[in-house]
């Protein structure tokens, strides 16, 4: 028996990088899944049933825009509907765009609040009171390091992990007293597109191989130059759903190689 059996999961953001580590981690303990995201359709099926078959849990998915309260809203309905209630909600999906404050698009400013903070907001609001019902729920916000220091160039992304923290600790305050616990984890780099991204454009701006802009971008800001892995963020989720987390609250916990300790 897994530690989770019987627990239903929303994991928003969960069809690539952490919040598939996340799933996966969550469903290997026995806790149904309902994923979240975009990609290909096909690619998303075989991800659902390969988590279904893998670890005998019921997986459902919902291709909710996490820019769009009424979809996140039906996501969080879907998720009753299919498989029964919602027990974990993982707030992970995210989006990155870097530039300088004064040259900052404002669609894209507008799109990572949304996605970063707005959503959060949006799946607790709408999942809470169920969880109150029942007096038992996790509510784990994926951050980042980026949530407790900043970064020059990423004002919409600094500003909305910043919030996320923020709203994590008024979840936790307004839930203390009961079986719901809300907490935030901040993770430093860690190998997926969302990085990748910044790796390739930091490649093209030096004129540097791929492997020497990875190397500079761990030694800019994470003392042990390993990254950090889906897997320990989705160990750490699991460890946030056991009794032995029931009373952790309102926390932030950095998962950086030593980023923010500097
Ligand atoms: P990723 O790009 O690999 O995955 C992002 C996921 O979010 C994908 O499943 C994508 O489809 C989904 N998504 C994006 N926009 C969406 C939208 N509008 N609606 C629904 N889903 C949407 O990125 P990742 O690195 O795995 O990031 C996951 C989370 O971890 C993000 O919140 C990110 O800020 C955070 N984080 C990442 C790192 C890192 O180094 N990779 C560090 C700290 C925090």
């Amino acid at each position: 028996m897994g530690a989770l059996e019987g627990r239903v999961a929303i994991v928003t953001g969960s069809t690539s990088g952490i919040g598939l580590g996340i799933a996966r981690s969550l469903a290997a303990e026995g806790c149904s899944i309902l994923l979240n995201g975009f990609g290909e359709p096909e690619t998303i099926e075989r991800l659902r049933a390969e988590l279904a078959a893998r670890w005998g849990v019921r997986v459902a998915y919902s291709s909710a825009d996490m820019r769009r309260p009424d979809e996140i809203e039906a996501m969080v309905g879907q998720a009753r509907h299919e498989l029964g209630r919602v027990d974990i909600l993982v707030n992970n999906a995210g989006i990155q765009h870097v530039a300088p404050v004064h040259e900052f698009p404002v669609e894209r400013w507008d799109d990572v609040i949304a996605v970063n903070l707005s959503a959060a907001f949006h799946a607790i609001r709408t999942a809470l009171p169920q969880m109150l019902e029942r007096n038992w729920g996790r509510i784990v916000n994926i951050a980042s390091a980026h949530g407790l220091v900043a970064s020059v160039h990423k004002a919409a992304y600094v500003a909305a992990k910043h919030g996320l923290v923020g709203l994590t600790k008024v979840v936790a305050l307004e839930t203390a007293e009961t079986g719901v616990t809300c907490n935030a984890i901040c993770p430093g780099w860690v190998l997926t597109p969302l990085v990748q991204k910044q790796i390739d454009d930091r490649a093209t701006r030096g004129g540097i191989p791929v492997e020497e802009a990875k190397r500079a971008l761990l030694a800019e800001k994470q003392p042990s130059r390993e990254f950090v892995t889906p897997e320990q963020i989705g160990a750490l989720t699991v460890f946030l759903c056991s009794p032995a987390a029931a009373e952790i609250r309102g926390a932030a916990l950095p998962v950086d190689g030593g980023w923010t300790a500097q």
